[in-house]
This record gives C-alpha cells, structure tokens and sequence, in this order.
C-alpha cells in the first residue's frame, strides 16, 4: 500500500500527474478540487453551501475541507493505496495527517513564478458549456470556439494578474509551514514541474523509488 500527497501551485500539473500515478499503481486520486466540483454539479446539501461560499468570492474553510477528506478516506475503497491532492491545508491537518496514515511521500511540484502566470492566464471556459482549454496544453481546434459545442471560450472571471498574484500568496503563506513540517519528517521529493509531463512523471517515479513510468 502506497499512500502519497502531491502538492504544487495552479498550473503546475498535480491533477495530471496524480491521475498518471493512480491509474498505474491502482491509486485512488482523491482531489478535493474533485469532490468539491462533484458537489456542486451534483446539487447535494454540501453543494450548496460550497457555491454560496464561491459565490460570496471566498475559498471553502479549511474544517470543511478537513471534514470532507475524513469523510473519503473512512470509505478506505483505496486497498493499493491514495494520492491526495489539496489536502493538508495548514499545518493543524498536517499533524492530524500525520498521525492517522503513514505517508510514503509528499511530491513537491515546483514552478517558477512567471510560468505560473503564463499557464494559469492561458486557461480558458466555454462560455456555454464549461468545457475546460488552455490556450498553451490544450489548444481548442479553432481559435476562440469550443470544441465540443461550439460556444465561445473566455478568461476564468478570477483569472486576472491581480488575482492570480493574490491566490499565490496565499498559497505560499498557508502551505509553506505544511512543506516545512513534512520536510523535517523526510518525506519531501521536490520535482521541476517545468518539463513536459512524461517528463515529470519519470522524475516523480524515480524520486519515489517506483518502477519507471511507460507511456
Ligand atoms: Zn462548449
């Protein structure tokens, strides 16, 4: 049984790379991005509370967050083992983490700042059907048109410089003490997440000690 925690800023790949990790070692990928999304589009009670928390510009609280990891991982359907993305928050569900499962490593994807903003500002939505792009990893067929429905692609609303700036800070101010706090225990492997992804995955691979990653 393998269990890892993958960490890193927006647009550094820890979606992609945590689902390459779980499809191969039969992990279960929980992302609390994920399960959150699920709410939502699932109009369930805790769908509701997270979109009034959206819609008031604000992120959902860290007990929450907290709750809905205990909740996932109490349903222990992960018999090879999980990769758990977006979790811990703060140094308080570090410790609680730590002494509840034996993590076997934490995968630190590191970007540098500036391709940061230039991944994040080249995200882009359908306007009509939500569909995801990124004018850079996943370029729509025609420029400005979705793929799938043909609606037009904008900016996320919170995708701004500004914004952005302001979600990295934050960021950098609440996991920082989480990264420290899992050094001093040894687990860290930091990765540049700057390669492509086959790349970084073979980087991950080899840093934890896990068979070579075959595309
Ligand atoms: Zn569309």
């Amino acid at each position: 049984m393998r269990k890892y925690v993958i960490m890193g800023v927006q647009g550094s790949g820890k979606g992609t790379q945590s689902t390459l990790l779980a499809r191969d070692l039969d992990l279960a990928h929980i992302s609390v991005g994920d399960i959150f999304r699920w709410h939502v589009q699932s109009h369930t009670k805790l769908g509701a509370q997270t979109r009034r928390v959206m819609a008031a510009g604000e992120l959902v609280g860290d007990d929450l967050v907290e709750k809905v990891v205990r909740d996932r991982l109490e349903q222990h359907d992960w018999n090879y083992g999980f990769i758990i993305d977006g979790f811990p928050r703060n140094r308080r569900q570090a410790e609680f983490f730590l002494e509840s499962y034996d993590i076997d490593g934490v995968v630190h994807l590191e970007l540098p700042e500036e391709e940061v903003r230039r991944r994040v500002l080249a995200r882009r939505l359908c306007a009509r059907c939500g569909m995801d792009y990124n004018l850079i990893a996943h370029r729509p067929k025609e420029s400005d048109r979705c793929d799938v429905c043909g609606g037009e692609l904008v900016p996320r609303e919170d995708d701004t410089p500004q914004a952005l700036a302001s979600r990295l800070r934050d960021y950098h101010d609440k996991t920082n003490p989480v990264l420290d706090l899992f050094r001093r225990k040894e687990y860290v492997v930091t990765v540049d997440a700057r390669p492509e992804k086959v790349s970084v995955q073979r980087e991950i691979r080899a840093r934890l000690g896990l068979p070579p990653y075959e595309p």
